[in-house]
């Protein structure tokens, strides 16, 4: 999802300044969770949120639980905390941050599950290493969540999906609720995304895993 830089939008999101924030900094680096009504709830991050659908149901859902939610573009942004404000969560902060950086503003073990939905595939095979799966991200991931964390991943992309099983299996994170068909499995899918109301629309199967970090 690549959004034309819109410039009002660098005025408008300050509307919502309480929640977002715009230039993370290594001080926060083990202090998120203090940001938090309560500081000792669980940390679940997911990371390129887009427009919000997701982390804005999920905080509803789980009211004991911290959520921060991570976009690189800031035009994409924005629309996550117009959702988020309308749904009056008070357990979510977003970022504009780049996830190839996550190591520089999370300490170790500072998460508790990660959520990464419908990122992009870079299908080009010389693109592999750009992919938020790739074995070197899957490796920050680990350092990042606490131990017996996980990450649940889904996609529409098979390819990317087949990728991800593989770069996990080397990595030796232990997979579970594996499936090619998430609409149709006993998995509970507890909010959509907005990519994935997109693509079931269409008569897509979604992909998705759970993935608890090795030891
Ligand atoms: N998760 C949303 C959904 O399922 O509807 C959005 C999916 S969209 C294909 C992928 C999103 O990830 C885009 O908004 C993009 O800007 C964001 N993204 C891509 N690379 C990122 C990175 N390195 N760090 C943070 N966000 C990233």
């Amino acid at each position: 999802m690549r959004l034309r830089r819109k410039p009002w939008i660098d005025e408008a999101v300050k509307e919502f300044e309480s929640f977002v924030c715009l230039d993370a900094k290594e001080e926060m680096k083990g202090r998120w969770r203090s940001l938090f009504a309560d500081p000792a709830a669980p940390l679940w991050v997911e990371i390129g949120t887009g427009k919000g659908n997701f982390i804005a149901q999920m905080a509803q859902l789980h009211g004991d639980v911290n959520f921060i939610g991570i976009e690189v573009q800031l035009g994409v942004l924005y629309y996550a905390a117009k959702k988020c404000a309308a749904a009056e969560t008070e357990n979510v902060r977003l970022l504009r941050f780049d996830a190839a950086a996550l190591e520089s503003i999370f300490a170790a073990q500072e998460i508790d599950r990660i959520f990464i939905n419908f990122c992009d595939p870079w299908p080009k095979k010389r693109h592999a290493k750009r992919r938020l799966t790739y074995r070197l991200f899957l490796d920050r991931y680990c350092r990042l969540l606490r131990a017996g964390g996980c990450l649940c991943f889904k996609s529409d992309n098979r390819g990317l999906f087949d990728f991800t099983l593989e770069e996990l299996t080397a990595r030796r994170w232990s997979l579970s609720e594996v499936t090619y068909d998430l609409h149709n499995s006993d998995i509970v899918n507890e909010a959509m995304t907005e990519y994935e109301a997109k693509f079931s629309a269409k008569g897509q199967p979604i992909f998705h895993c759970l993935a608890t970090r090795p030891t």
